[in-house]
């Protein structure tokens, strides 16, 4: 095992794209690699606790520094590695050298921090000066402006509920999620600096990422306004953010951002599914560039999920000139071509394109597909043989969508 499971997922900025989102940087589960080869415990996750708030303590050595947490454990390998989820909600996987010790209390019940207590975890975590905006569903933490934590807030509760609706009209089980943490930086050097010790110098590459180990969105002020003036209060109201926003040629871009990585978090706290699952990377990718595309007709840039994605139906319409035959093979067995700078953008296009085609054509099954990863648990690798199984059983062999697939994108406008 490895310590450091660096699996975030986040967009990639790219200075003169005024064309949409960006592919993600690598999104895959490392944690795959780290985990293979040993046989794994997973804890009782599902257990009935029968007696409040005994928790697991563990003492871990995270990037050199000696953490104490409080939590549960989710996985206690043979090997002597864990995976163990503080109160806090972060997640934390180590290798067993890194291990110091680790105290389990049987059928211990995890009860995770309220907002109070996540809040002052957070601005613990965070440089000096930050305030706090919060919403219904979400903690957002700001050094911006009032109005632009305002107006990121107005947007993340858009989602929450479209989000939500749109399951729950499907049938599936969600729960109430936790209260959900934003982190919005003034400016870009500061979303850096903070952004390096989890991304290292790809977070150069990025505008906006959820971290599946501290459950955080983050990102920093789009707009530029207010570090141009000094942090003054000219864009005084959501409403003036908003009619700042998208008159810049990068709204569309900035925009899905921000829906993006926050579909991620919400993905990850609903109840959909399980952080460190093995959740295939063409599934969660293509789902967040479902929700995302923004509909700049909107006065609020963004209002529908499912919309089609211009961007992405380009990139996908270009990449059949010279597509291999294998190509739905190699999307759905591995997520190599998501880790390939050089292959990723087709691999996000066609992630899209197959999420936007079997809602279409398969909506049943989708759903039934989506019930399916929901029971995935923690840090259990599938096979790639199972993966293919599990997609065929779902939605029919791969030789018959083919055809159905490439006449959907060559008649899509
Ligand atoms: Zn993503």
């Amino acid at each position: 095992m490895q310590s450091g499971v660096g699996c975030q997922l986040a967009i990639i900025a790219s200075s003169n794209s005024t064309s949409g989102p960006k592919h993600d940087t690598e999104t895959t589960l490392q944690f795959q690699k780290l985990l293979a080869a040993v046989i794994f415990i997973v804890s009782s996750l599902l257990c009935v606790p029968t007696v409040c708030c005994a928790y697991d303590y563990a003492t871990i050595l995270w990037k050199g520094t000696r953490q104490e947490l409080t939590g549960r454990t989710l996985v206690e390998a043979q090997d002597g590695g864990i995976v163990f989820e503080s109160r806090d909600r972060k997640i934390w996987a180590a290798e067993p050298n890194n291990v110091l010790s680790l105290k389990r209390n049987g059928d211990a019940a995890f009860e995770p921090f309220d907002r109070r207590e996540i809040t002052a975890a957070l601005l613990a975590d965070l440089p000096a000066g930050f305030q706090i905006f919060d919403t219904d569903h979400y903690i957002i933490a700001h050094n911006t402006s009032l109005a632009y934590a305002q107006w990121c807030g107005a947007l993340y509760e858009r989602l929450h509920k479209a989000f939500t609706n749109f399951w729950q009209h499907r049938g599936l089980t969600l729960h109430e999620t936790p209260p959900l943490v934003a982190v919005v930086f003034q400016d870009r050097q500061s979303f850096e600096a903070y952004g390096k010790e989890e991304l290292g110098d790809a977070v150069k590459a990025v505008i906006g990422f959820y971290s599946l180990h501290t459950n955080r969105i983050t990102t920093y002020d789009l707009t530029g306004v207010d570090q141009a003036r000094g942090n003054s209060r000219a864009l005084g109201t959501p409403r003036k953010i908003n009619q700042a926003l998208l008159a810049n040629p990068e709204a569309e871009r900035t925009v899905a951002t921000v829906i993006h990585e926050a579909t991620h978090q919400l993905v990850f706290n609903s109840g959909m599914q399980q952080r460190f699952a093995d959740i295939p990377v063409w599934l969660s990718e293509g789902l967040a560039i479902y929700f995302e595309t923004p509909d700049l007709g909107r006065s609020r840039g963004w209002a529908t999920i499912g919309a089609k994605n211009q961007v992405r139906l380009g990139q996908m319409k270009r990449y059949t000139q010279n597509r291999p035959a294998h190509s739905l093979k190699s999307l759905i067995v591995d997520n190599a071509r998501f880790r390939d700078t050089r292959t990723a953008e087709t691999a996000y296009a066609e992630a899209w394109s197959l999420c936007y085609f079997l809602r279409k054509q398969s909506p049943k099954q989708f759903d039934q597909y989506m019930r399916l990863l929901q029971k995935k648990p923690t840090a259990v690798e599938d096979s790639p043989h199972q993966r293919l199984d599990e997609f065929e059983a779902t939605f029919g062999s791969l030789d018959e969508i083919e055809p159905r697939f490439m006449k959907m994108i060559s008649n899509l406008r």
